[in-house]
């Protein structure tokens, strides 16, 4: 079975170097015999197209580089809202995770959001930076990363991520971050975030496969256990007891 994985604008969302999320779902499908295709749709392109997709990528990036994308994905709002309501995976990192929401309010504009998610932000006066650690209901390990935010997220009644065990989260204040809604993950989460959390990529890789073929019953685990001890150093470093 192929796996295609779609890379969106990968020349303007790309902080932190989003391309290594990428590339851990592409390995950790090959590993288990998986074939894995990655495809990239840039500014230059014009064939957007998402209908042999099964996961689509996209990354952070600056406020300036979020509305650019932003003004030219509306034109496929429909497309991705379809792809969404029937089960497609979509991941969507920081500025990636913003732009599914209403809109993004900023000091002097407001950016159009493609309206997947019934979410909206808004730019507050401080960024929130730093590590953070997540205990989330959708794996068992404990998430851990790196938020660089200058936007508060608030995800009304949709079911976030995971609950904010060290650092600040959607907008600081309730204590969540994130998104799961269907088969979209969307977080502020960012850099190595799936190479740090491989069971969190995992979720991502079964969700991909179990959509394709009906009789995927469990990915094949792999061997991770220097990635385990990474991500244990992170939590005992951070978390709050
Ligand atoms: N531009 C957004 C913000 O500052 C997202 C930043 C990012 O992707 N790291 O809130």
């Amino acid at each position: 079975m192929k796996i295609k994985i779609l890379h969106l604008y990968p020349d303007l969302l790309n902080l932190y170097g989003d391309k290594g999320n990428i590339e851990c779902m592409r390995k950790r499908l090959v590993w288990r015999g998986y074939d894995a295709e990655v495809k990239t749709y840039t500014c230059l392109d014009n064939n957007f197209d998402l209908s042999d997709i099964d996961i689509v990528f996209i990354g952070g990036g600056s406020d300036r580089e979020q509305k650019i994308v932003c003004d030219k994905l509306l034109a496929h709002k429909k497309e991705i809202k379809n792809y969404v309501e029937n089960d497609g995976v979509l991941v969507a990192v920081c500025g990636g995770y913003q732009l599914l929401g209403k809109y993004y309010k900023l000091h002097d504009e407001t950016i159009e959001g493609l309206d997947i998610l019934d979410i909206f932000t808004e730019q507050g006066k401080k960024r929130l930076i730093g590590n953070i650690v997540l205990k989330s209901e959708f794996v068992d390990e404990e998430i851990v990363g790196f938020e660089n935010h200058g936007g508060r997220t608030y995800i009304g009644k949709h079911t976030p991520l995971g609950k904010v065990l060290y650092g600040f989260g959607n907008e600081e204040k309730t204590g969540y971050e994130g998104v799961v809604y269907k088969n979209v993950i969307a977080t502020y989460l960012h850099g190595p975030l799936l190479p740090k959390n491989p069971q969190l990529c995992d979720y991502i890789l079964s969700k991909a496969v179990s959509r394709k073929s009906r009789n995927f019953t469990i990915l094949e685990p792999l061997e991770d256990a220097l990635e385990k001890t990474a991500n244990e150093y992170i939590v005992n470093r951070f978390k709050r007891n």
